[in-house]
């Protein structure tokens, strides 16, 4: 789920791990941990919580010698975050040291069985089994890579492993299957990792393993073998960007660079494919005779691409007259979707490598659905296996709670929506032009939301709201669409309880909720519902709600008749206007969360790209 590094080469290893360690902490992690082969000896060092521990522990990795090692940030998935959960584990014998991220499914009848035959074990991790496994057939063989060969094919389930082997103290292996990892090529001895930045400083020129793939390496050789255990080659991929664009170019946080790079990503993610006129969507293959023959879209994502899903639904079904349904990835595995060639599933993740969107992903293919992603991490999982891919241009995301990852995945769907509307003859030559220039006007649109003087006003209604403890949002069409992503960034970041509803829903149940100072972030943007919503807006003030209004700068005058504050946005196309409206909510949870002391890109509990079900 988090981080591995390992190195094998001619200098200190140590500062080299906790160094690679530090760059993969945007994933997010609880504990983490190096092992050296040091002076005839595995010498294990790990902690609970920030990497800052260990580094103290370590002395900024000065007090472990050793020229090869393996690092680790996890995040529990079996047993609490504890010293002794964190990772490496070292087998009960002391011979074999794994670091592992994803899960092993099979652990307890593989501990049941290991511990029959002796083998004791200090943690209550998944992991474990597999050092004690790889252990286990090593006795037999004494030879390392058959005994990790043996122990992976009894391992069922998800894993990224670097492995030593104290008799072979030159010698790191490494394996992966659904759990990214990668080999980097260094002049001065060869790398590991689960992502580029934690090596980027080393060497630009890396290896994606695929699943089942297996590295053997030393400090000046490696072998590479895939599943079948048959070697092959692979030829090194030099990478071009700049660590700077992974670091937080003078802003305080990760979270507000990404919010202040939403123009950028937007440029980058529709300019290209507007060509004279027309939606060009190169890559993908949906043939108008597919499109006539569609009878549902499924949208299935996690999280906040979920909630693109939830905005999706109107846009696509508006402009294309086909049923849409939004599923929560971890719902539709489980849910007996009604799939086949009628049916398109659009698979949204940051990542790819999203474990649960995955898995729904295989089940659409699996039952004769094809399968459409839109992914921002070029050659991850999700994007391999789908159908077909549009990426999402929207460079790392660092911090932990999306802002353009949402904000380009939700253009996606507005290029999508436009191309399949074309295809199917449900949109106007007038309307689908109009579409297209206010798509290639969002960029600049977002950037007039992003002036100072917007953020500061934001800041200023933050700086107003901070203290609260529950807080409700509430819209009409997208503007509960919208609602719900704003909510969860206030809950994510921020800490704060919030609970989204469409306005309509408030006299059905939860308005008996709201008291005298409940903060209410009511949203209205949509002009032919601005009444309805401005009367919601009086139902909650009258019982006493503390409202902060959210709409359209042609509706400034009229809005502050009701409410003291609002957030303005200038308005776009009705389809697009989702893409404005959740600005000022992120700009607005980020400088909640700010003045409540919270840790804005690393939220407590939560990782950036989650890789196990
Ligand atoms: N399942 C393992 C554990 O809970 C690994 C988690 C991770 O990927 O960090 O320790």
């Amino acid at each position: 789920m988090c981080g591995i590094v390992g190195y094998a080469g001619n200098a200190q290893a140590a500062p080299i791990l906790l160094d690679g360690l530090s760059k993969l902490e945007y994933r997010g992690y609880d504990s983490a941990g190096v092992c050296l082969y040091s002076e005839g000896t595995l010498k294990v060092a790990k902690a609970k919580g920030r990497l800052m521990n260990l580094s103290n522990m370590i002395d900024g990795g000065n007090a472990v010698s050793g020229t090869i090692g393996i690092g680790h940030t996890r995040w529990a998935t079996h047993g609490a975050p504890s010293d002794v959960n964190s990772h490496p584990h070292m087998a009960d014998g002391g011979k074999i040291v794994v670091v592992h991220n994803g899960i092993i499914e099979n652990y307890l009848q593989l501990k049941e069985r290991l511990i029959k035959a002796g083998k004791s074990f200090q943690s209550e991790t998944d992991t474990e089994v597999v050092a004690n496994l790889v252990e286990f057939y090593y006795e037999d063989s004494h030879d390392f890579l058959t005994a990790v060969r043996q122990a992976i094919s009894r391992i069922e389930g998800s894993y990224a492993l670097g492995l030593l082997c104290v008799d072979q103290p030159d010698t790191l292996i490494a394996v992966k299957k659904d759990s990214p990892l990668i080999f980097g090529f260094g002049s001065d001895g060869n790398f590991i990792a689960s992502d580029v930045p934690a090596i980027l400083s080393y060497t630009r020129e890396v290896s994606y393993l695929n699943d089942g793939d297996m590295v053997v390496f030393t400090k000046n050789s490696y072998r590479f073998y895939n599943a079948a255990g048959d070697e092959i080659e692979k030829t090194p991929e030099h990478i071009t960007w700049e660590i700077d664009a992974a670091e937080k170019g003078g802003y305080e946080h990760f979270m507000l660079k990404e919010i202040n790079e939403q123009p950028k990503a937007l440029r980058d993610t529709i300019s290209p494919r507007i060509k004279g006129g027309e939606v060009v969507l190169d890559d993908i293959k949906l043939t108008a005779d597919y499109l006539k023959g569609l009878k549902r879209i499924y949208v299935v994502a996690c999280g906040s691409a979920y909630y693109v899903g939830c905005v999706g639904k109107y846009i696509l079904e508006k402009t294309c007259r086909i049923p849409v349904e939004p599923i929560l990835a971890s719902e539709f595995r489980y849910a007996n979707p009604i799939l086949g060639e009628d049916t398109l599933v659009l698979i949204i993740s940051q990542s790819g490598e999203t474990a649960d969107t995955k898995s729904a992903l295989m089940e659409a293919k699996a039952q004769g659905s094809r399968t459409l992603a839109i992914v921002n991490v070029v050659g991850s999982a999700i994007a391999k296996a789908a159908d077909d891919v549009i990426y999402t241009w929207a460079g790392p995301e660092i911090a932990v709670a999306t802002t353009k990852a949402y904000s380009t995945q939700l253009s996606v769907i507005y290029l999508l929506a436009m191309y399949i509307a074309r295809q199917l003859g449900t949109v106007e030559q007038e309307e689908y032009a109009q579409v297209l220039r206010a798509l290639e006007e969002l960029p600049e649109q977002v950037m007039k939301i992003l002036a100072p003087e917007n953020i500061e006003q934001i800041q200023y209604y933050a700086s107003r709201c901070f203290s609260h403890k529950d807080a409700f949002f509430i819209g009409r069409n997208v503007d509960s669409a919208v609602g719900l992503e704003g909510s969860l960034k206030l809950k994510e970041i921020a800490y704060v309880h919030s609970e989204a509803y469409a306005a309509g829903e408030l006299k059905h149940g939860p308005i008996s909720l709201i008291e005298d100072g409940t903060l209410v972030v009511a949203l209205a943007t949509v002009p032919e519902l601005f009444d309805k919503t401005m009367s919601n807006i009086k139902e909650v003030r009258a019982r006493g709600a503390n409202v902060l209004a959210l709409t359209l700068d042609c509706f400034d005058e009229e809005i502050h008749k009701t409410v003291e504050r609002a957030m303005l946005v200038p308005q776009t196309h009705l389809l697009l206007q989702p893409s404005l409206t959740v600005v000022p909510l992120q700009i607005f949870s980020y400088y909640v969360a700010v003045m409540r002391g919270c840790d804005v890109d690393k939220p407590r509990n939560l990782a950036k790209s989650v890789t196990v079900e």
